[in-house]
């Protein structure tokens, strides 16, 4: 099958026979030359996937010209990598073109606006300290950073410092700058004049530019993973190879999750690269984004920075693929296919003859497993570059609390730091690090948690009023006393956000209180007033979700407090450690950014749990060690691989006799392989759509690919499967 000419219409791929000579070549990707149409004019396709089945009938298929000869487009690479994806992942090849190959849209010209100084260097100076001597804190940021950079991007002011269209206007209305429109659609970054500031690298940072270096120098190309504390310098590093990649005239991609994805980031790699970098990001309109894709593949552009999708940037000599945060969520995708960009990186790097590094503060299990057998070269930077001290952590249990008479969900602790933060007008965030409502249930007194016999992961109350695990079924009447201790305060925890902030107001009715969370951000550009909001310390305290704690910098943040660190150490699978782990982590490094220290209140039932001692002693390696054990042990990932089989429908019934019927299928003569289910997900029904899933275990990836593409055949030709719809997700992150 072939697709006439890539982009837009990929669904419109048309069938021709492949002469047997070539049969052992004709592979996903290939440039073919082909007879359209009546005249048969000879044109150009790809190859994007061989068949046995003829669409009609087979005297009329039309063969195949012949196979392109010379240097290979990056187009058919990119095809041959949806292939990839496609068999890796499970999806329907059209899915997986869609993923990789970007849309062709007419181009319009977009009006974009620049914000530029009217003053000189002197009289800007003059007019910023007036403004800090009035305490105009807005301005004097805008200010400030227009002294850097004397023209900046009008949308990324409002997006990424933070500054609202008010305060622009009123500096403009001054005559303090001037707003500018540029028919400029072509690069979102463009800075006028860049002034590099370079850093001479510390020994730490050095060791692993050298290493990286002259692996590349010798032609010899892997991945490694850089364990560095946040503020360690890994930026710097990763920028200083890319430096080397370009230099030799190839290409980087550097992936960081759009939230971080800050303005200042892109900043930094403007000032050392200037109009070689582009950005990605989920603001630019599809027209734009084809237009940088376009700009990547006729090499106007040397460095690509954005989120996951950037992955698939059309560099035609790829050199390096760079992940910052390695561990983030959103590296893997909600959508089929559901694949990993880290997998998906690595392997585009080895059919180009790329490197891959991936860096983070808190690696993800999986990455340093791998690494530590030796799969990925491990650096180490132990060191914050500007040497500001780690906060205090303080572990507060909550069990004492309750005890000592204290229902409040502050605990004494965190009431005290509280109280003086706000005589001391230092800024405060307060982390729920869940949304309002998690399904486990804990006792209040000895912390115990209710977890299931067979999987080893918390039970989740139901509507219905029964406890059941998502992984296996299993379910068990809910319980009124703690099995352990006896108590009745046994419950599911509750706690949301709003809740929070009204207890605030009523306890410190002076304070300034600002709520971050699904509700308060739901209006267009809801989540970047409140930043804005806190940033211009117009509130003494920031409530929030996972939100607030990644990539915002506030300085005048002095004191962190999370709830209930069990909120996420409970979700019912097994990456929650993990990511309690990181969360905790990240939440404590929110602390103590600016001059004066930081200190960290860690609220837990569980003081004793490893992932919030770890976390609290910011101990990696421990944390680590502990977590591995466990998942070797219960054989999950990456110990062993999980392969999730959704399925869903709109009729219940149905959607339970299939999913008997598939899991029927599955064959039993694989050793090792362990099926649990069908079980319900956490939430069974979302708009009338019911849904089951079905859990594979092997300790090879390659078995349970097997195992998919049997399911795969066996549904295309059951009716009662036709209704129902089967996506597969490898190795699962994101909580049922
Ligand atoms: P990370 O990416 O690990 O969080 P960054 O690269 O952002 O760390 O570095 C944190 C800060 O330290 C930045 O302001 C950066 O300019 C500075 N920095 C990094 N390396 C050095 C160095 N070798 N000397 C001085 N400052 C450095
Ligand atoms: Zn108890
Ligand atoms: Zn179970």
């Amino acid at each position: 099958m072939i697709v006439d000419i890539t982009n837009e219409k990929l669904d419109r791929t048309f069938q021709y026979r492949v002469p047997e000579e070539m049969e052992e070549r004709i592979v996903p990707g290939v440039e073919v030359e082909i007879p359209f149409g009546r005249g048969d004019r000879l044109i150009r396709g790809y190859v994007v996937e061989t068949t046995d089945r003829p669409a009609y009938d087979p005297v009329k298929i039309k063969s195949i010209k012949q196979i392109v000869p010379g240097r290979v487009p990056i187009e058919s690479r990119l095809i041959a990598l949806a292939a990839w994806m496609r068999e890796r992942y499970g999806s329907t090849m059209i899915q997986a073109l869609k993923t990789v190959i970007p849309i062709k849209k007419e181009i319009k010209a977009q009006k974009k606006r620049l914000i530029r100084l009217n003053l000189s260097a002197d009289q800007t100076q003059a007019y910023l300290d007036e403004l800090n001597r009035k305490h105009c804190t807005a301005r004097a940021r805008l200010v400030q950073e227009l002294i850097h950079q004397p023209e900046l991007n009008y949308e990324l002011v409002t997006k990424k410092l933070h500054i609202t269209p008010a305060v622009i206007k009123a500096l403009e209305e001054q005559g303090i700058l001037c707003i500018q429109t540029e028919q400029l659609y072509r690069n979102p970054v463009r800075p006028a004049e860049r002034q590099e500031k370079r850093v001479v690298l510390n020994d730490q940072q050095q060791a692993v530019v050298d290493q990286v270096t002259e692996d590349w120098g010798r032609g010899f190309r892997r991945t490694y993973l850089v364990h560095g504390v946040t503020g360690s310098g890994k930026t710097e590093v990763y920028m200083e190879i890319i430096a080397r990649v370009v230099a030799d005239g190839q290409q980087a991609i550097v992936l960081i999750p759009e939230i971080a994805l800050t303005f200042q980031t892109v900043l930094r790699f403007y000032q050392r690269f200037g109009d070689r970098i582009s950005i990605m990001n989920s603001r630019l309109s599809a027209g734009e984004r084809y237009d940088q894709f376009e700009r990547a593949k006729n090499k106007e552009i040397s460095v690509m920075i954005g989120p996951r999708s950037a992955l698939f940037t059309p560099f035609p000599n790829l050199g390096v693929v760079i992940i910052d945060e390695e561990h983030e969520l959103t590296y893997k995708s909600e959508n089929v296919p559901r694949y990993h960009a880290r997998d998906v990186a690595i392997h585009r790097a080895e059919t180009e003859g790329a490197m891959v590094v991936l860096g983070s503060a808190t690696p993800s299990v999986d990455s340093y497993y791998k690494a530590l057998r030796g799969e990925f070269g491990l650096f180490r930077l132990t060191d914050r570059a500007k040497k500001n001290a780690l906060p205090h952590v303080y572990v507060e249990d909550l069990r004492e609390e309750l005890r000592s008479g204290n229902r409040s969900i502050f605990s004494a602790r965190l009431q005290e730091l509280l109280q003086d933060r706000l005589l001391k007008k230092e800024q405060v965030m307060l982390f729920l690090n869940r949304r309002g409502y998690a399904g486990f249930v804990s006792c209040r007194s000895c912390g115990h948690v209710m977890k299931c016999p067979h999987c080893d992961v918390s039970l989740s109350m139901h509507n219905h009023g029964r406890l059941v695990c998502h992984y296996c079924g299993y379910e068990e009447p809910a319980v009124k006393k703690c099995p352990e201790c006896g108590s009745p305060y046994i419950g599911g925890f509750r706690a949301g956000t709003q809740q929070i902030e009204e207890l605030l107001k009523k306890q410190y009715p002076e304070a300034g209180v600002l709520r971050m969370d699904a509700d308060t951000t739901r209006n267009k550009d809801g989540h970047e007033k409140i930043l804005a909001a806190f940033a211009n310390r117009e509130a003494d305290i920031l409530i929030g979700t996972q939100m607030i704690v990644k990539g915002h910098d506030f300085p005048a943040v002095t004191l962190v407090g999370v709830i209930a660190a069990d909120l996420s150490l409970y979700t019912g699978d097994y990456l929650s450690s993990e990511r309690t782990f990181q969360l905790l982590t990240q939440a404590a490094g929110r602390a103590g950014r600016g001059d004066v220290p930081g200190e960290v209140v860690i609220q837990t039932y569980q003081p004793e749990h490893y992932a919030v001692v770890t976390a609290a002693a910011q101990n990696y390696e421990e944390f680590y060690q502990q977590e591995i054990l466990y998942r070797t042990i219960s054989g999950y990932p990456p110990a062993a691989h999980l392969l999730a089989v959704l399925l869903s429908g709109a009729d219940q019934e149905e959607l339970s006799q299939a999913a008997d019927v598939l899991i029927q299928q599955v064959p039993r003569d694989l050793e090792g392989l362990t099926v649990i289910g069908p079980a319900e997900p956490a939430v069974a029904r979302i708009n009338d759509i019911y849904k089951k899933v079905i859990y594979l275990k092997h300790k090879k990836y390659d078995t349970l690919t097997e195992v998919k593409d049997h399911l795969e055949r066996f549904a295309k030709e059951q009716p009662l499967l036709e209704k129902i719809n089967m996506q597969f997700d490898f190795n699962p992150m994101h909580a049922g």
